[in-house]
């Protein structure tokens, strides 16, 4: 079977043909940088490393593009409440984002350009939009007139009146359509100079829309093959794209349009104004989430599920596949005990071509593990299923403990079986890779998950308590003060007090 993608557009599993033979070019909607990122804005990057991950296993040679929307509303109202400038927000959020993504084993990324380097040929897009008669100048907006665009819609199926009919923005003022959006937006009087840019139409910033068709024609070309983000980003964002991008060069955008699931979250029936919702939140954001569980789990807990389908996020579902996560580890410290090989240190996997002197239980065993292997192929194939891919690696785990067991390989036993075994693991550690994970040996989590660790951190927030009840304020400030050396948070809630690593 050769590979199939689901395509958002066509709502088909299509044959994967690329504009280039050999070559892909993938776009990915990246982060508005201005506040700290949540596991949310970290599924996508995982996703779509992992399908470039596949595209490189397949031979294909692959582009990825992420953008990092720097000039938006959402930036300069944080910017303005922190006293801050809108660049030097955007610097330390983008940093912040990047070192989750090396966290998270996300290497892929080719570029990531930023809005605000990005001008010139948003400027040169809106022109030629303008110049085509599918553009207008109001005040000093520019808008995209939809009207002006027969097939508007097609992404997400609605007709424009529809969404005539239910748009929230009411017509008159400065739109001639309703469904209308802005290209470039004038600035406003109080705006910080460095989100002001010149333009034929005075001072002013891109829409959000024009940026990710400007940066992917620029980097991409006019036409390419992959474009991804969250179903959320379907509606208006990606159909405003192709309406702009598809106007302006009279070329198909997309090949493939790629959504992934959002992520869900077990709040039950919290209300937002809860603290345990704010305790929920606060627990998303990334830099929380890596104090407390390794990248490689993390990735491990995305890649568990099809893509396309939402994540469900609550402590018991991460305890869960960390158990799981922790059945390949404990395979690995199998395999340095029988073979007194360290597994991380590589080696080649199995070969299909076993000698002719090979025992018969060998052939079998090897025979079983390829079989893991190409139903591993199988399932990446149909639409990159990442979860029926980690359920095969699974079996190809219970294949390799069976064998060490039957072959008695912990008290001596074959040295060709123990060869065979040690090559296995290099065939599950390749198919990991194909993930991104198990490249490394894991760092031990920097994290609550050490259960004395965590045990000792009860016996201080017990004694910190006993002593505020008995007004001993300075020995409680001075528990809390000594954790904070140590970069240990205590953060006293309403439901009671908790601790984590980080400053
Ligand atoms: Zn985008």
């Amino acid at each position: 079977m050769s590979l199939r993608v689901f395509n958002t557009l066509t709502q088909n599993n299509e044959p994967f043909e690329t504009v280039q033979p050999g070559r892909v070019g993938m776009y990915v909607c990246g982060p508005t940088v201005y506040k700290p990122s949540h596991i949310g804005h970290a599924v996508g990057p995982i996703i779509f490393d992992t399908v470039k991950r596949y595209l490189q296993f397949k031979g294909y040679k692959v582009t990825w593009v992420v953008n990092i929307t720097d000039v938006d509303d959402k930036l300069i109202d944080e910017a303005r409440a922190q006293g801050c400038g809108v660049m030097e927000l955007a610097e330390r959020v983008t940093a912040s984002y990047l070192d989750a993504l090396r966290q998270l084993n996300v290497t892929g990324i080719d570029h990531m350009p930023k809005a605000s380097e990005t001008i010139p040929d948003i400027i040169a897009m809106c022109r030629r939009l303008i110049d085509k008669g599918a553009a207008y100048v109001s005040g000093g907006d520019v808008y995209f007139d939809v009207s002006k665009d027969a097939d508007y819609g097609k992404l997400t199926r609605r007709r424009l009146e529809d969404q005539q009919a239910g748009g929230r923005e009411l017509a008159g003022g400065e739109k001639r359509n309703p469904g209308d959006f802005a290209l470039w937006k004038a600035s406003k009087p109080g705006e910080p100079p460095e989100v002001q840019f010149d333009s034929p139409w005075g001072k002013g910033r891109p829409g959000w829309h024009i940026e990710c068709s400007a940066m992917s024609a620029k980097i991409l070309g006019e036409s390419f093959d992959i474009h991804g983000g969250g179903m959320d980003l379907m509606f208006p964002h990606h159909e405003n794209e192709i309406a702009q991008s598809e106007t302006c060069f009279d070329k198909p955008f997309v090949r493939y349009w790629m959504h992934n699931g959002l992520t869900r979250f077990n709040t039950k029936k919290i209300s937002k104004s809860d603290p345990e919702m704010r305790r929920l939140m606060d627990q998303l954001i990334l830099t929380n989430l890596l104090s407390n569980h390794s990248g490689e789990m993390l990735r491990f807990f995305v890649l568990s599920t099809h893509y396309r389908r939402p994540i469900e996020f609550s402590d018991e579902e991460l305890a869960a596949k960390k158990k799981g996560l922790d059945t390949f580890y404990r395979l690995f410290d199998r395999i340095q005990r029988v073979t007194g090989h360290d597994p991380y240190a590589g080696g080649p996997g199995l070969d299909a071509a076993a000698p002719e002197t090979t025992s018969e239980s060998v052939r079998a065993f090897v025979k079983e593990c390829l079989e893991h292997r190409d139903r591993f192929i199988e399932a990446m194939d149909d639409d990159f299923n990442t979860g029926g891919a980690t359920g095969v690696m699974f079996d190809l785990v219970t294949t390799i403990n069976r064998f060490i067991d039957t072959e008695k390989l912990e008290s001596g036993g074959d040295p060709e079986a123990k060869q065979t075994v040690m090559q296995a693991v290099q065939t599950l550690r390749a198919l990991g890779g194909i993930l991104g994970l198990f490249e490394k040996r894991p760092a031990a989590p920097a994290s609550a998950g050490d259960a004395l660790v965590d045990e000792l951190m009860q016996v201080l927030i017990a004694v910190r308590a006993e002593a505020r009840k008995a007004k001993q304020y300075a020995l409680a400030d001075l528990i809390r003060d000594r954790l904070s050396t140590l970069k240990i948070k205590i953060e006293d809630r309403p439901d009671g007090t908790t601790w984590r690593r980080g400053a």
